[in-house]
């Protein structure tokens, strides 16, 4: 089978500035995982005894203390200040941004409006930093009947798809007296969605490897889909089925941000295996 790889794919600058940041402090410990890599995050552990804590609670006082590229609340921060021996900030500087654009705008009176999904760490992170309540949303259907002021500030989750976001400032753009629209869509998610829809379109079969809990590895998938039907998501090449490649003759291959180099290759490996 022939594998093409996306021009831009896999680790961005984001995640290699967090792992080697957590390689460099053995033993610390994570509030959250570090990334949505399952694989990588048992590399961390079983090579430089990085663990994963959930809570802020249940952190040992006096440990040293990694947070996570998605960043965390603003409340959590304060007390591991209190607590902590030392605090290692992974936070990408990507996610920084649309925190700080919170905190500013909302002390200037706007509104704050975040296209993305509450549940995501990330987005969670970003809310706290509003100074009052922020609307969130993953499409503009969600803002029907909510009450929208007068001044609006919107900011996206950093791996969102450009269209959908663009779809939610047009929304407020139609309703709002004042809107300002900060493009918060980090540069690395940008540049591999397009290297995904770009190769989607010209080969047989699209493979995704990425963590499933990822956000940006599960844009790539939809991503893919609308242009290649044949596209699947997997955490790494044991998830690969042979059956999908029947009658297939060119592979594209791309990974989510949070992927590392040596899963891709050996899914690309397995792939260039199967006889198609
Ligand atoms: S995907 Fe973007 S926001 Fe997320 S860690 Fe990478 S560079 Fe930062």
């Amino acid at each position: 089978m022939k594998v093409k790889l996306a021009d831009k794919h896999g680790f961005c600058f984001g995640v290699k500035r967090a792992i080697k940041l957590a390689e460099s402090h053995q033993g610390g410990i994570t509030l959250g995982p570090l990334i949505h890599n399952k694989k990588e995050i048992e590399r961390l552990k079983n090579d430089f005894g990085v663990t994963v804590e959930e809570s802020v609670e249940n952190l040992p006082r006096g440990s040293e203390v990694i947070i996570r590229t998605h960043g965390i609340p603003k409340d959590d921060l304060a007390k591991l200040t209190q607590s902590a021996e030392k605090i290692i900030d992974a936070t990408c500087p990507f996610v920084t941004k649309p925190q700080k654009i919170c905190e500013i705008m909302s002390q200037e009176g706007y509104q704050i409006i975040i296209f993305g999904d509450i549940n995501h760490p990330e987005v969670q992170g970003v809310m706290s930093y509003s100074s009052s309540e922020p609307i969130v949303v993953m499409s503009p259907k969600e803002l029907f009947g909510a009450k929208l002021k007068e001044k609006v500030a919107l900011v996206s989750q950093t791996t969102k798809k450009i269209e959908d976001f663009l779809g939610v400032a047009s929304f407020l753009v139609q309703r709002c007296a004042e809107v300002r629209i900060f493009n918060t869509i980090c540069n690395a998610t940008f540049d591999n969605q397009e290297a995904a829809r770009h190769l989607s379109q010209e080969v047989d079969i699209m493979i995704i490897a990425g963590g499933k809990n990822s956000s940006n590895t599960k844009q790539l998938l939809s991503i893919c889909l609308e242009h290649c039907q044949d596209s699947y998501l997997i955490e790494d090449e044991s998830e690969l089925d042979p059956q999908w490649f029947t009658n297939k003759k060119t592979c594209g291959v791309t990974a989510g941000a949070s992927t590392p180099e040596w899963i891709i290759e050996r899914v690309v490996r397995t792939i260039e295996g199967y006889k198609g």
